[in-house]
């Protein structure tokens, strides 16, 4: 059962019933010294592919669309070179241009996995909603699904250990050499309200020298692989009950 659209061809594709589209929504944004601007695209299909996969194992068939590439950035980060900033309104035209043609075609549930804490597609989703009264839109940050503590020694924000084990698990000849890596060490508000409960996005080259928030030191893909497998079978679980949901039938 082909679960990648990289490897889909119409002669499977229309034979052939899925149950949903899993999206991996990313960013394209720098991340210290030594992971690549593509990191959040990178690990969001990777694990959505490895979870898809084994979700395909219990019958249920899910498509893993492409990475959107693009996403939502601090005020600091727009100024490095090839980081892109994805509005809003442009989240939103993608979004729901991906409902309205999966609405076409007869397939009404899509899992957005995302790997960027930028990001935010609550709003969205309730909008879209408005307009697909029966499509079943789920939003997961799966860098949040399993407790990074029990697996990291500092798990990090960004770029820190948790993204570089993964990545040293799926991409490692994309990581660069330890000796290049930054500290990622970064600075809290002086107003201590705006570190617990109050919020305003934090300028990133004021915030971090190197990029990256998070010491990715300790990072070995052996960590990255156990915490794969954690957020892995969680994400495929929720892909086996979503696919088997009742729309009209979610509440007990
Ligand atoms: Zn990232």
């Amino acid at each position: 059962m082909t679960i990648d659209i990289d490897f889909l061809s119409w002669s499977e594709a229309r034979t052939t019933v899925y149950d949903l589209a899993v999206l991996p929504w990313g960013a394209t944004e720098p991340h210290n010294y030594h992971l690549p601007y593509t990191t959040d695209n990178l690990l969001s299909r990777s694990v959505s592919l490895e979870a898809a996969k084994k979700a395909s194992e219990q019958g249920v068939n899910s498509m893993v669309l492409p990475a959107i590439p693009f996403g939502s950035q601090n005020p600091g980060q727009t100024d490095l070179l090839f980081c892109i900033h994805a509005r809003q309104e442009t989240q939103k035209a993608i979004l729901t241009d991906i409902v309205a043609s999966l609405h076409r075609q007869g397939l009404h549930k899509l899992l957005i996995l995302n790997g960027h804490g930028g990001n935010n597609f609550r709003t969205l989703i309730r909008d879209i909603l408005v307009d697909y009264p029966g499509f079943m839109i789920v939003v997961s940050d799966w860098y949040k699904l399993a407790d990074g503590t029990k697996y990291f020694a500092e798990p990090g924000d960004h770029a820190g250990e948790l993204e570089t084990a993964m990545m040293m698990h799926f991409f490692p000849e994309r990581v660069k050499d330890k000796s290049v890596f930054g500290k990622g060490e970064s600075k809290k508000f002086i107003i201590d309200s705006l570190n617990n409960g109050f919020w305003t996005p934090r300028h990133w080259t004021q915030v971090s020298s190197d990029t990256g928030i998070g010491n990715p030191i300790h990072a070995t893909p052996e960590k990255g692989r156990s915490f794969t497998e954690a957020v892995t079978g969680i994400v495929a679980q929720f892909i086996v009950d979503f696919a088997r949901a009742d729309p009209n039938d979610m509440y007990r």
